[in-house]
């Protein structure tokens, strides 16, 4: 079985372009090196652009929705598998049992939620998975800023807050997370 990286964006797409360029870029890196995008399932905001660009790159998406949405609003229509599971607390823990390392792109409080509840289970060491952040544009500095003060502070433990990596480019990014394999 390949890898498969869970992806948590935002259900928007942003104003600025580079928020989908980046979504994209990750995708088709994700699709091209056969790494499984697990994500939310919608077909719209950065979260269809990405599986989009997976699928492009023939390449296996997995959604994972709660019923209250998708009655709501439905998944996107070209999902590899969908799995639907009866709420948002058993989507989170499912994608991250789906997934080999977690990522967050640009996105608001579901983006946020997702990202702090996997950096929660790896503090209390429930799973030892890498998370990152895909910080695009800038989107993240004040985030990144804001957990650095929460060590000076002294709320957060400096190997708790290196739980976090970041960096700028989808290709370094995912090869730091998931290295392929040495043959
Ligand atoms: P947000 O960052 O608030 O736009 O929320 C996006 C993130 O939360 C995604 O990674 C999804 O897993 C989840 N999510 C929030 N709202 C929705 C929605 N309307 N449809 C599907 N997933 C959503």
């Amino acid at each position: 079985m390949g890898q498969r990286l869970a992806v948590y964006c935002g259900s928007k797409l942003g104003h600025h372009p580079s928020y989908a360029r980046a979504a994209e870029q990750l995708g088709h890196a994700m699709g091209q090196r056969g790494v499984g995008l697990v994500y939310g399932a919608a077909d719209f905001g950065l979260m269809g652009v990405i599986a989009d660009a997976v699928l492009a790159e023939a390449g296996d998406v997995i959604g994972v929705i709660p019923d209250l949405l998708i009655d709501a609003e439905g998944a996107h229509p070209g999902l590899s598998r969908l799995e639907r599971v009866p709420s948002m607390h058993r989507r989170k823990q499912r994608m991250m049992e789906l997934a080999d390392g977690m990522i967050a792109l640009p996105g608001g409080f579901g983006t946020f939620e997702e990202l702090f509840e996997a950096l929660t289970w790896a503090q209390l060491g429930l799973h030892q998975k890498p998370i990152a952040l895909l910080n695009v544009h800038g989107y993240f500095d004040g985030l990144i800023q804001f957990l650095d003060d929460s060590v000076e502070a002294g709320f957060l433990a400096p190997s708790h807050r290196a739980l976090l990596h970041s960096g700028s480019d989808p290709d370094l990014l995912l090869n730091a997370l998931l290295p392929e394999p040495q043959c």
